[in-house]
């Protein structure tokens, strides 16, 4: 059965990267009925924080990625936390001590160095392999004068050949490095040793991950190598690394910095979970040659690993937004209702408790916006004046006013009151204000509504007119038309 894991080091804020490791291998194993294991690499506790962590489990709760095995899961593998599993890497570390492929190392960097130099070799080869054979009493001298050891791994000299599952074969030629630290001196189990070892415990099958980590694969080879000859492992997994995520411009990568990659930031903005996921699913991915947008259900019914593309992605702040878009029309219009509740409270426009009659105007207005967004964040802007009798006139609205647009609302103003109150709705008005100003007066319709529509909203663009003096009602459309005359 498949088990696939996703293990990041929980620094800084959930960004773009990360998740997108995150959704393939869920995507995999949801894809193959198998187990999703959330492992957190906490190793360095000066970079590593609890805060992290809970920000990425509450960015993919939010995304709806879910797991099997993780810290608060549970699961027969734990602990799930790197920081609390040292008794687990001490007691392999001793196996593979006793099956002789790892040994005791005293060289300092200094001793390196000066060995290099003293046999004409480069130093940025570094470590020479120089302690491989020390007998016992060697050994105890370092230690009689206090030296402690680190712990290196043997590298067979050969060449070291896998066949990745997005790339094909990959080989690193023998002598591509020397024997590695995977135990410092002191103690402290390093990353090449903690990833396949935790791996080979929890019964990863596939190790899906980023290009970027592609060089310690080589190492984490012959690791899992020495695993299995020790009898800690009994298979060796596959491996798949994705492509780059590439920033909007240039060939460099899509940085933790750049606010594309910021989660909560996009968020913010107005990314539905159903949106941003269709879109992270293809940096890399793709459904079928002519089509970008997919739900999650047909996202992990099609995806296989085998289909990501070994070439960078790019990511396209521009189309994210649009498939959004796209999403955002498909929600049922009460569940647009409710999503937009957040954005309106955010910008002030609608309290923390909505009174009835904002929460009715919340879902009367919505599908004035449903069509016309690609992001929540734009709602607030287009349904404020709505919600307000204080009328915010934007600079540009008023630059579009015609000389004559005081006569205009003049004219629709003694239109409008000729409608009754009981029959004031958008197609009685539309009717009204076509018949007194476009076919009496002459307008043409832009003429005609534009001078209505900033004194309505205040904006050059806003939700349809007809239906917003609807939801405004008769007196407070009139008293806006007046209020601009003015
Ligand atoms: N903790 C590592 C990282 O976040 C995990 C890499 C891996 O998937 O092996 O870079």
């Amino acid at each position: 059965d498949v088990r696939v894991r996703f293990c990041p080091s929980p620094t800084g804020l959930p960004h773009v990267g990360m998740v997108r490791t995150a959704l393939y291998n869920w995507a995999y194993a949801r894809h193959t009925g198998g187990k999703l294991i959330f492992r957190v690499e906490d190793t360095d506790a000066a970079r590593d924080s609890e805060q992290s962590y809970q920000q990425l489990v509450e960015a993919l709760t939010w995304l709806r990625i879910d797991w099997d095995e993780g810290v608060e899961k549970g699961g027969p593998h734990g602990p799930y936390r790197q920081s609390e599993r040292t008794a687990v890497y001490a007691e392999v570390l001793a196996k593979l001590i006793d099956a002789g492929l790892v040994y005791e190392s005293f060289s300092t960097g200094e001793e390196i160095d000066a060995r290099n130099d003293a046999a004409g070799r480069a130093r940025q080869l570094g470590y020479d392999n120089f302690d491989r054979d020390l007998s016992d009493g060697q050994k105890a001298a370092f230690r009689a004068v206090g030296r402690e050891p680190a712990y290196r791994v043997r590298v067979p000299d050969e060449d070291l050949t896998y066949v990745d599952l997005i790339r094909g074969e990959v080989t690193f030629p023998a002598g591509s490095f020397p024997d590695f630290v995977i135990v410092r001196a002191g103690g402290k189990a390093l990353y090449p040793f903690t990833n396949p070892v935790d791996d080979a415990l929890m019964g990863i099958t596939h190790v899906i991950r980023g290009e970027d980590i592609m060089p310690s694969t080589a190492r984490q080879l012959v690791l899992y190598d020495a695993l299995i000859r020790a009898g800690v492992a009994t298979f060796m997994p596959r491996f798949g690394h994705m492509p780059l995520v590439l920033g909007e411009t240039g060939n460099k990568k899509l940085s933790k910095r750049d606010p594309q990659a910021d989660l909560f930031l996009q968020r913010e903005k107005g990314f539905i979970p159903e949106g941003l996921l269709n879109y992270l699913a293809l940096l890399g991915w793709s459904i079928a040659a002519d089509r970008d947008v997919f739900s999650l259900e047909e996202f992990t019914a099609a995806f296989d690993i085998a289909d990501v593309n070994p070439n960078p992605a790019r990511f396209d702040q521009k189309k994210a937004e649009s498939i959004n878009g796209d999403h955002i029309r498909m929600l049922a219009p009460d569940d647009f209702a409710t999503r937009i509740v957040p954005y309106l409270q955010h910008a002030g426009i609608v309290g923390e408790s909505p009174t009835a009659g904002q929460q009715a105007l919340i879902t009367a207005a919505a599908p004035l916006v449903q069509e016309r967004v690609q992001l929540l964040g734009e709602v607030p802007g287009l349904l404020g004046f709505l919600f307000t009798d204080d009328i915010d006139y934007a600079d540009d609205a008023m630059k579009t006013l015609p000389a004559n647009a005081a006569e205009v609302l003049v004219a629709g103003v003694s239109a409008l009151e000729l409608v009754p109150e009981s029959e004031f709705e958008a197609a009685v008005v539309q009717d009204a204000l076509k018949t007194a100003l476009v076919e009496e007066l002459g307008l043409k319709p832009r003429v005609a509504y534009g001078p209505l529509r900033v004194a309505l909203s205040g904006r050059r663009i806003s939700p349809p007119l007809f239906e917003s003096m609807e939801l405004l009602g008769k007196a407070e459309t009139l008293r806006r038309l007046g209020a601009l005359v003015q």
